[in-house]
């Protein structure tokens, strides 16, 4: 991805660095050639006589956002079904490069895959990466591993239908080397797997249900390893997450029911966590013009509550925590993803600067490149949002992109209204 050439001094904003320090009232930020080389208060910034100069205009300075568990290539999902056979995947990637494109708009300059069909965000991020088309810098985790007869594996048997867009199903420790090899040639960065069920199959997978054997999972990390690829899962019953801990995963997605023992295991070895939380909250209010079942519905309710209590143990313990989760359902469109940190603020409670750290360094930390993303801080990438507003005063400005004066990745203004002055 080019970098902006030059120096260049943005002035007259507030800074919130992403660290999780109180902000900077007066601050100036410097970058040169898409480096910061300043971040802090105006009257300690070191003089830039020959820099281009960026007004601020009395609004934020911040870290551009992560999203930590972003899907490209779904969009109006409203039932798990949608998810394998409803398009081609010629059509999926023209979508998800839309999709791309609407989540760097909304201030996303960065964003790890949760999964998606076929092997297209592979492809996706080189085409990001050589500016062939706009879009957040990605982490790639290609198609999922589940168990057989698991929440992904609902196409019956006499359908004639596999899954091979989307999912490998895997019997035993043998399938599952043999799923991560392939996903070692597809270039994949992330493996994601899915250790236990959801509250949207209530039947035979729910949220207390587990999809994928100790066994298997360990498998997956053992290989996935041996080659330097990471590995996730979608954890919700409690002993799934304890599972997931010990088979040596990398990450923990939605961490749902966490129990003192998953708790310390996953502060001891220093896992994060993506809660993608706010989808139990807006499926339960939104799930019966959807058609959800009250059975379902009942099953995002226990898990917004679960999963609420999970995060703010998670919080104060010092674990870390990235945002963002499963946009691109019918009623939690591609292009809504800053509803997830307004969220975080007013129903799990966390403070303005920790729901920020979270949806930056934090998405930063479990992508692996905290050293160059997700703070405004000396010698990182500039990868910045100037936003119209106080955002610690109104954290819900982010949601609407019209509040974006810029999107910076190294430097270069992508999107925004500062886009095409
Ligand atoms: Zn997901």
């Amino acid at each position: 991805m080019k970098r902006a050439t030059g120096t260049t001094r943005i002035h007259n904003g507030k800074l919130i660095d992403g660290t999780g320090a109180p902000p900077a009232p007066d601050a100036t930020v410097i970058l040169t050639d898409g480096t910061i080389t300043y971040a802090g208060p105006s009257l300690l910034a070191p003089a830039a006589p020959d820099a281009r100069v960026i007004d601020a205009q009395g609004g934020t300075i911040m870290p551009g956002l992560i999203e930590a568990h972003i899907h490209l290539t779904y969009f109006n999902v409203t039932e798990l079904q949608d998810l394998d056979i409803k398009y081609p995947v010629e059509y999926v990637t023209l979508q998800s490069a839309v999709n791309a494109k609407t989540a760097l708009e909304c201030g996303y300059t960065s964003a790890r895959s949760g999964g998606c069909l076929h092997n297209i965000d592979v492809w996706m991020k080189k085409a990001i990466e050589e500016d062939m088309i706009p879009g957040p810098r990605l982490s790639a985790s290609g198609r999922e591993i589940c168990g057989a007869g698991g929440l992904m594996d609902w196409n019956p048997d006499y359908r004639k239908i596999g899954m091979e867009g989307i999912v490998f199903i895997v019997n035993g420790p043998d399938e599952a080397r043999t799923a991560v090899r392939k996903l070692v040639k597809d270039g994949i960065e992330w493996v994601k797997t899915y250790p236990t069920g959801d509250a949207a199959s209530p039947d035979i997978n729910d949220h207390h249900t587990l999809c994928m054997t100790f066994d298997e999972m360990h498998a997956v990390v053992q290989t996935a390893h041996n080659h330097g690829l990471k590995v996730t899962g979608h954890c919700r019953a409690t002993e799934g997450i304890r599972n997931a801990l010990r088979a040596g995963y990398d990450c923990i997605e939605h961490g749902t029911f966490m129990d003192d023992e998953c708790l310390e295991l996953l502060l001891r070895r220093k896992v994060p966590m993506c809660p993608g939380l706010g989808f139990e909250l807006w499926s339960v209010q939104r799930g019966k013009e959807f058609g959800l079942s009250q059975r379902v519905i009942d099953g995002h309710q226990e898990t917004l509550e679960g999963g609420a209590e999970s995060c703010r143990k998670v919080l104060k313990t010092g674990g870390t925590l990235g945002l963002g989760g499963d946009y691109g359902f019918g009623w939690t469109p591609h292009g809504t993803y800053a509803q997830e940190l307004t969220f975080f603020v007013n129903y799990v409670g966390f403070s303005v600067l920790d729901t920020i750290r979270c949806a930056t360094l934090g998405g930063a930390k479990i992508m692996g490149r905290d050293h160059e993303l997700g703070t405004l801080e000396r010698g990182k990438l500039a990868d910045i949002l100037l936003v119209d507003g106080d955002v610690m005063n109104d954290i819900s400005l982010l949601e609407n992109r019209h509040n974006l004066l810029a999107v910076m990745q190294g430097g270069v203004i992508k999107a925004g209204r500062l886009a095409h002055v």
